[in-house]
């Protein structure tokens, strides 16, 4: 594992140069130098402060450059920008559980969220074959249904005129 100085930022062994910068002045981290964990919002970073303090993680707290307003608009109002959040390349373990443990992913995987949400929409299901057999089939039993329901409609008529007939025919009036 390499450190860029400049960045704050870890590089891959692999990597000859930084990923952010470009400098090659790369040198093997140390125990104190700041590494940056995560860049997050003003929400996260509330919660972070508090568990960090919480389990003695020294982190520093920068406004991250990006996106952040002036301050002169900002005026006293909270800030809501993301900050950057750097913590000593020895506590970079522990604070990475830490953040962990309170539902804050570390940058890549924060980064990966805040990005296209997952595909959620799945295809249409091809209709398989059975399914139009299957409506087929469904046709034709409601199709006898609706002819038995009208037939016990008519025999149910029938029968009750036939009833009245005979009621009538007996009784006399
Ligand atoms: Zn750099």
């Amino acid at each position: 594992m390499l450190y860029c100085p400049k960045c704050q930022l870890l590089i891959d062994s692999d990597a000859d140069r930084c990923a952010a910068c470009g400098s090659k002045k790369l040198r093997e981290p140390g125990p104190d130098d700041p590494v940056l964990l995560l860049t997050t919002d003003e929400t996260n970073t509330t919660m972070i402060r508090s568990v960090f303090q919480e389990n003695g993680i020294v982190f520093v707290e920068q406004d991250s450059g990006f996106g952040s307003p002036p301050s002169i608009l900002l005026g006293s109002r909270p800030f809501y920008g993301n900050r950057n959040i750097f913590v000593a390349f020895r506590d970079l373990d522990t604070a990475k559980e830490l953040l962990n443990g309170i539902g804050i992913a570390d940058a890549q995987d924060a980064k990966l969220e805040s990005g296209s949400p997952a595909p959620e929409e799945e295809p249409e299901p091809e209709e398989e074959p059975m399914s139009s057999r299957k409506r087929f089939f469904w046709r034709i039993v409601s199709a006898m249904m609706f002819i038995l329901i009208v037939w016990g409609v008519v025999a149910a008529a029938d029968f009750l005129a036939n009833a009245l007939k005979a009621f009538f025919t007996k009784g006399g009036f």
